[in-house]
């Protein structure tokens, strides 16, 4: 590495504690021979102990520099193609350092709600462990290392099949188990009404019922976090207090419920509301109306679908204004039909049609969505540019905001070698503006997956001009 005089080095932060975040501070720092030497000795005794072990050819061996998402400080990861072996913070020594592209670092993206992916339905009647395997290969290559199946309303043998299939991949692969973050139940327990219900079918929407949920729960081997339900039923509070009770949260969603109706269930302890704004009428009065009490009510915190068409981009600033930044998180509320090219389908929601511009609607009209068919990139990029969040909230309302609900902590302050990472790049047009976030690598339990994507040669070439290899 080169090393001049404006080039600080600090201890890995993987066997030392990372000193406060600063910014871009460093050049004020001072060196310490001492330290400098001792942490080049160290690195080069990782370095080579890990080749010996792992007998890699020196060729694999690779380095590169990202950006924190949320202090902007650099680190260089060394790694091969399968895995990272350190996280070392880098100073920038010379000003061009800051042209070259980022490279941001984030933790693994978390979305707990996801029904299917590329032609696989969780809630299908057929669905079977390879279904699952394939979805979790289609959720690592969009930046998601953790997220929720989504089991919509159906007949008690559907759910209970899928149930059982979710948990059986998640016993026989470890790789399914620590991706599922738990099985959110979106129904059965929703409003029957055209609007409130969107695509769920109509026979199936009933209202809540204890003892049914506890076999899907045992049938799901206890992975069931989340269940939607809607407040309008007379046992919604009673149920509500139970599931949360038993750790389960409790979301508020494809409702027709009144204020009166929501706060109730809120009292008994529901936390969240499910794809705010959306699962809802046509049209409704001005107020008062269960959007405002969802929205006014701190206890509810807002999943919001942000892939440009469930919400359109005024709707989704005010959201986000209204409820605050940390009491959203963005869900992707991907189908099946992700990856599908426009067309009419039968799935588990009964038949629906992708369009051309990506919308996935109930086939046979152009009002109602039946869930949504872009990834979480999607998301991150509207919350940007449409609700003026900076990157580190829109990244936060993908990460930290999710786990916190699931009470999931993470432990993105100390970088572990075995944790899950998502590697990705802001892309902006000639004017400047923000137009893609793309996702270059996913890391799960320190281990690089295959993304669509390869880093992008010329941040790599760019960077290789910044530091010289071991
Ligand atoms: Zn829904």
């Amino acid at each position: 590495m080169d090393v001049n005089s404006k080039t600080i080095l600090l201890a890995n932060p993987n066997t030392r504690k990372k000193p406060n975040p600063i910014g871009f501070g460093f050049f004020r720092w001072q060196i310490d021979p001492g330290m400098l030497s001792c942490v080049i000795i160290s690195h080069l005794g990782i370095f080579f102990s890990h080749r010996l072990l792992k007998k890699s050819p020196m060729t694999q061996y690779q380095s590169m520099t990202v950006t924190r998402f949320d202090t902007g400080n650099f680190f260089m990861i060394e790694h091969n193609a399968e895995e990272i072996f350190s996280f070392m913070p880098v100073a920038p020594n010379n000003e061009s350092f800051y042209d070259v592209p980022r490279l941001w670092l984030s933790p693994g993206w978390v979305d707990l709600q996801v029904n299917g992916y590329a032609g696989h339905d969780f809630t299908d009647p057929n669905v079977s462990v390879e279904d699952i395997l394939a979805i979790c290969d289609c959720m690592l290559n969009d930046g998601v290392t953790s997220f929720c199946p989504t089991v919509t309303t159906q007949g008690n043998e559907v759910i209970l099949h899928s149930m059982e299939t979710i948990d059986a991949a998640c016993r026989q692969s470890s790789l399914v188990e620590s991706m599922i973050a738990g099985i959110h139940l979106e129904g059965p327990y929703i409003s029957a009404e055209d609007g409130p219900r969107g695509a769920h079918p109509r026979p199936h929407c009933r209202t809540p019922d204890w003892e049914e949920f506890c076999k899907f729960q045992e049938a799901a081997g206890g992975r069931i976090k989340i269940v939607t339900l809607s407040p309008e039923y007379n046992d919604a509070p009673a149920f509500t207090r139970q599931a949360v009770e038993s750790g389960v949260i409790v979301s508020i969603g494809h409702t027709a419920a009144s204020g009166e109706q929501i706060r109730a269930v809120a009292d008994a302890g529901a936390t969240m509301s499910t794809h705010l704004g959306n699962g809802a009428h046509g049209q409704l009065r001005r107020h008062p109306n269960y959007l405002w009490d969802q929205l006014a009510d701190d206890r509810l915190i807002g999943g919001l679908i942000a892939d440009g068409h469930h919400l359109p981009p005024e709707v989704l600033k005010v959201f986000v204004r209204a409820k605050g930044v940390e009491r959203i998180f963005l869900v992707s509320d991907i189908t099946s039909m992700a990856g599908m090219p426009a067309g009419k389908y039968d799935t588990s929601l009964g038949a629906v049609e992708v369009l051309e511009d990506g919308r996935l609607v109930v086939a046979g009209q152009r009002q109602f969505l039946a869930g949504a068919a872009l990834p979480m990139n999607i998301g991150i990029l509207n919350l940007m540019r449409y609700a003026g969040l900076s990157l580190q909230e829109a990244i936060d309302a993908a990460t930290i905001n999710p786990l916190m609900q699931l009470k999931q902590a993470t432990n993105f302050d100390e970088l572990p070698l075995d944790g899950d990472y998502c590697l990705f790049q802001c892309i902006h047009d000639e004017d400047q503006q923000l137009k893609e976030v793309r996702v270059v690598a996913t890391i799960k339990g320190g281990k690089f997956r295959p993304t669509n994507y390869e880093t992008p040669s010329d941040i790599l070439e760019a960077q290789k001009k910044l530091y010289k290899p071991f």
